[in-house]
């Protein structure tokens, strides 16, 4: 029985020899990679975040880290409000920094690179954040509510951390058969050879991070 699908392979390149970004999922081992710091904000990197909205916006996310996106860079995108149009709510973080915390408070997490799962994750009431904008000037987010936690998890991400690893047993074991899915898929792309070997991703990630790190 044949499950492989030639036409779903991704990191594939445009035209102009930028990466063509995808959201990859559990469990990629780009999303166990810890990301490094940026040294440089240039148009190359404009438009890979300009993909990176994209992808949140089709995706309805409300949030996308670099790694999602199989790139290992220390950079995630965020819009609380999910809504496009709403340009204002937009903001991207380059090399963000967790300075303080204050309080605790659990709310539900889902995240695009485990679609369909969900479950409950203690977070910061509040954060200040420190980062990096799209013009490369830093600067101070005081932030609380939906915000504060989808900085919390993006960051996470970019420590190569994902919400499952925080839920409780019990609440680990309401997903575990979701999340068995998600490796037998993976396995089957790797069986079909759409899925590059371990050593060709940690090589590739390698050479994207001597490119910008
Ligand atoms: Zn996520």
């Amino acid at each position: 029985m044949s499950h492989c699908q030639p036409d779903s392979i991704h990191a594939v390149f445009t035209k102009g020899g930028i990466l063509k970004l995808e959201v990859i999922h559990f469990p990629h081992p780009t999303l166990r990679h810890v990301s490094k710091p940026l040294k440089r904000v240039d148009v190359e990197l404009r438009e890979m975040i300009a993909q990176m909205f994209e992808l949140m916006y089709r995706h309805e996310g409300v949030g996308l880290a670099a790694n999602q996106v199989d790139l290992p860079y220390r950079l995630f995108v965020a819009n609380p409000t999910g809504d496009p149009d709403n340009k204002e709510a937009e903001q991207a973080f380059i090399n963000p920094v967790i300075r303080s915390g204050k309080g605790q408070v659990e709310g539900e997490e889902g995240c695009l690179s485990i679609p369909g799962v969900l479950g409950p994750v203690v977070r910061k009431e509040r954060i200040s954040v420190e980062a990096y904008g799209l013009t490369g000037e830093s600067f101070v987010g005081e932030l609380d509510g939906l915000f504060a936690r989808i900085v919390q998890h993006e960051v996470d991400h970019l420590d190569g951390a994902l919400f499952i690893d925080r839920l409780s047993p019990t609440q680990y074991a309401e997903v575990k058969d979701q999340l068995e899915e998600f490796e037998i898929d993976f396995q089957s792309k790797r069986d079909c050879g759409e899925m590059p070997t371990d050593e060709q991703i940690a090589a590739r990630i390698a050479e994207l991070e001597k490119l910008r790190t």
